[in-house]
């Protein structure tokens, strides 16, 4: 039976509907102004009230939440989790590891394999370390980083069963040629990350991608522009942010976003197990976190990931930028899809999947919908 929601402020990712509706099965049926509808008898009919809708978030960087991390390795505990997450407005979700021995690492993304056959959440994976400097290593555990080698990648993408697509590296760590042509023919975008990469090594590389900009990795100097700079300045160059103000303070989030505009930048949480609980003790990589004021920190005080939820990222982004909720669309959702070739996801059009956020006056989520199925939160 199909569904539509009345009464709607659409926001599609290209355009905006002051009033309209949206109808949709699994899939987008009809997206248009609320002058061209007609009552359908049959369908199940829901009143937004004036309410917003958005199309449903893309996070390509998240390790885990609720108690759950992705380096468990348990497919039933991811789906718990992801489940969590469509309370956040997430429907497309990249689990992300982390850097440790290769049999946690293999351990993992075979259970996320497991996960991602059934589970329509996940869209792929990212693999974040071990091919990171321990120069910036943040709270990636040292003993397991080396440099980034084509046979293991390889090894690993068939584990994962051919689910990786965003790996994080430092391509300064030697002769990472065969391990960039692999990722490129494969579909992996390559990003720089825990890296003190130049300006110049980044420009011979074929990085496409800046994780978390500013976190751990080269910083922005005027005689050497580092990772930051790099992403900065390169327009077809993607750079994710962690906008929960602790991470990059809100004036460097607005310069960024003013110097590279709302195209090329992404939301991300990076959250963590401790995401969505009770502060206190939690855990990441084998460490042990802290968790206090909405900030995780390991023992020695370095960010141990973040307890950020989405739909923050998403207030967070309007108020320290003053960017528009179109921009903001951009940056959580149409930019992801387009980056990584999710053709059905991303977007509020015709044809596409039925991943739709209903959001209330003050941008709270009030209902995600995900391929059609309703999921309401207040
Ligand atoms: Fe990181």
């Amino acid at each position: 039976m199909a569904k539509t929601i009345i009464n709607a402020k659409i926001y599609t990712g290209e355009d905006t509907i002051e009033s309209g509706y949206i109808r949709f099965e699994d899939t987008i049926l009809e997206v248009n102004s609320m002058a061209d509808y007609q009552e359908n008898p049959a369908d199940e009919t829901i009143d937004a009230n004036g309410q917003s809708i958005v199309p449903g978030f893309i996070d390509v960087h998240s390790h885990g939440g609720y108690g759950i991390d992705n380096m468990d390795a348990n497919p039933e505990l991811i789906n718990v989790m992801t489940k969590k997450m469509l309370a956040e407005g997430i429907t497309s979700y990249f689990p992300t590891t982390m850097t440790q021995s290769d049999e946690n690492i293999e351990k993992s993304l075979a259970g996320i394999a497991v996960s991602a056959e059934s589970n329509p959440m996940i869209q792929g994976i990212h693999l974040e370390g071990p091919f990171v400097s321990p120069a910036y290593k943040g709270a990636q555990p040292e003993q397991f980083m080396r440099k980034a080698d084509a046979e293991t990648m390889k090894r690993w993408n068939e584990i994962s069963g051919g689910n990786l697509r965003l790996v994080t590296y430092a391509p300064e760590m030697g002769d990472v040629s065969d391990f960039e042509t692999y990722c490129v023919e494969n579909n992996i975008v390559l990003s720089a990350g825990h890296s003190g990469a130049t300006y110049e090594q980044l420009m011979d590389s074929k990085v496409s991608h800046v994780t978390h900009l500013f976190n751990g990795q080269l910083g922005l100097h005027h005689r050497e522009i580092g990772v930051a700079g790099f992403a900065l300045l390169e327009d077809d160059v993607y750079a994710e942010m962690i906008v929960d103000g602790f991470h990059i303070t809100p004036a460097m989030v607005k310069l960024a976003y003013k110097t590279k505009g709302a195209d090329n930048i992404l939301l991300i949480t990076d959250s963590m197990r401790g995401k969505g609980q009770t502060e206190g003790e939690s855990e990441l990589g084998g460490q042990k976190v802290f968790v206090k004021d909405k900030q995780a920190r390991l023992e020695n005080g370095a960010l141990a990931g973040s307890v950020l939820t989405f739909i923050d990222a998403f207030k967070n982004i309007l108020e320290f930028t003053g960017c528009s909720i179109e921009e903001a669309v951009k940056m959580s959702s149409v930019n992801q899809a387009r980056e990584f070739g999710l053709t059905n996801k991303g977007q509020l059009k015709v044809g596409l999947d039925a991943d739709i956020v209903i959001l209330d006056e003050t941008l709270n989520v009030h209902k995600t919908i995900l391929g059609g199925k309703i999921h309401e939160f207040k």
